[in-house]
């Protein structure tokens, strides 16, 4: 028999990326399946990043490049720190990884040992808790509520904290929930943090560009530039640029923790794809008009689903500033019973009832948050449109 590893044996497959492969499986054996599970856009890649990867190809870019990333990506990225974000970075403090995923487990990897706490607002997204047991260390969720939009108060994050705190992972906008805090919200994370020197934070601003709100984005770094010292800005190709196929993700931080980052990308995958990279330079030097038309596009599903999600008798559904997934509590339809005759007794099962019903959905407990569940609204309208009619159906059917 097969001896699986300690650090193997402390984590789950992702669940978010099981319910989907669940869904296609079903899709594929002729089930009328709408899956609404998928963390992904459902755009092209931007024209700027396909002809540069054409062009890639063309002028026979088949080499490894630096581990780090080629010169002329870290410049690009640096650049975009600068004009999204306003945070400076030299083009040595910035790493490029196969994907924004990669990027947090090597930051994880790399400073995280047994003993070590990390804390994750709760709901989070399903791969930072087994990223940190993984490396040994403990999660430490801290719940919120939908009544505070998921947000995180400065009070739970003060008594979150112990001396054997190492990161604070701050999403925002959020997965699952949508949730983006204010300039002012992270300002008062910013005075909690300064009492205690020892907590670094990561912040996965992945999402940065789908918001709803008016304003600027504000990532901490930014707000709180005496704490830059300790904090490494998470960003990628992915979600922006509908490119999560490509693989890209990057992020920027002090020089020792970017350097421990690339030792163990350098024993492990080695260099993001080459053509990838290249992309991504095109992209982000490209036309970013497209950015604010598909964020358009993403708030009309949003108020759709939120309006058609409102009304279901059993379900609160939030209105979230962000992201592209709203997070329904469902504490209404737990106990009750499916025509079917089963009864509903947690969101597991409400999910796995609604994807009965055709509609895939992943339970909140994958997110550290019960009951609930999340809807993915990166589809099309016509789609989404028979999702809700489905999920109102299937609700009012229980007894
Ligand atoms: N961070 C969050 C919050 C995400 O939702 C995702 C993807 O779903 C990632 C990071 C990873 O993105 P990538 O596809 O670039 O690895």
């Amino acid at each position: 028999m097969i001896h699986l590893s300690a650090a193997i044996q402390r984590i789950q497959p992702s669940a978010t990326l099981g319910v989907s492969a669940r869904a296609a499986a079903l899709k594929a054996q002729g089930h009328d399946i709408v899956s609404l599970s998928v963390g992904e856009p459902d755009f092209p890649a931007p024209d700027s990043a396909r002809a540069a990867a054409i062009r890639a190809i063309e002028e026979g870019n088949n080499r490894y490049t630096a581990v780090e990333g080629t010169p002329a990506l870290r410049r690009a990225i640096a650049d975009k720190f600068a004009r999204d974000n306003g945070l400076t970075f030299d083009p040595q403090d910035i790493v490029v990884s196969t994907g924004g995923k990669q990027i947090l487990f090597n930051a994880i990897v790399a400073t995280v040992e047994a003993g070590d706490e990390v804390i994750v607002p709760a709901p989070y997204w399903v791969s930072y808790p087994d990223m940190v047991a993984f490396a040994g260390g403990t999660p430490v969720p801290v719940p919120t509520r939908a009544a505070d939009g998921y947000k995180m108060s400065p009070d739970a994050l003060e008594a979150a904290i112990t001396p054997a705190t190492r990161w604070l992972i701050l999403n925002s906008p959020s997965n699952p929930t949508g949730a983006v805090y204010t300039a002012a919200e992270l300002g008062a994370f910013a005075d909690v943090l300064r009492r205690h020197p020892q907590v670094w934070v990561m912040s996965d601003d992945i999402y940065e560009h789908i918001r709803y709100g008016a304003g600027a984005y504000a990532t901490i770094a930014a707000i709180a530039p005496d704490l830059a010292k300790r904090t490494l800005t998470v960003n990628g190709a992915s979600k922006a640029f509908a490119m999560t196929g490509w693989r890209i993700g990057f992020a920027g931080g002090p020089h020792a923790l970017i350097e421990a980052m690339v030792k163990v990308q350098s024993q492990s995958t080695s260099n993001p794809c080459a053509i990838a990279q290249a992309a991504t330079v095109g992209a982000l030097t490209g036309d970013m008009g497209f950015l604010a038309e598909r964020a358009a596009v993403f708030r009309e599903r949003r108020d759709m689903v939120v309006a058609r999600l409102s009304r279901v008798p059993g379900l609160t559904c939030p209105k979230p500033d962000g992201a592209f997934y709203v997070f329904p509590e469902c504490e209404g339809l737990i106990g009750r019973v499916t025509p079917g005759g089963k009864t509903l007794r947690n969101d597991e099962e409400v999910a796995g009832y609604l994807l009965e019903s055709g509609v895939a959905v992943v339970h909140g407990a994958a997110f550290g948050h019960s009951p609930a569940f999340r809807v993915s609204y990166a589809t099309d309208t016509a789609s989404l449109t028979t999702a809700m009619d489905r999920i109102e159906a299937a609700i009012a059917a229980i007894g």
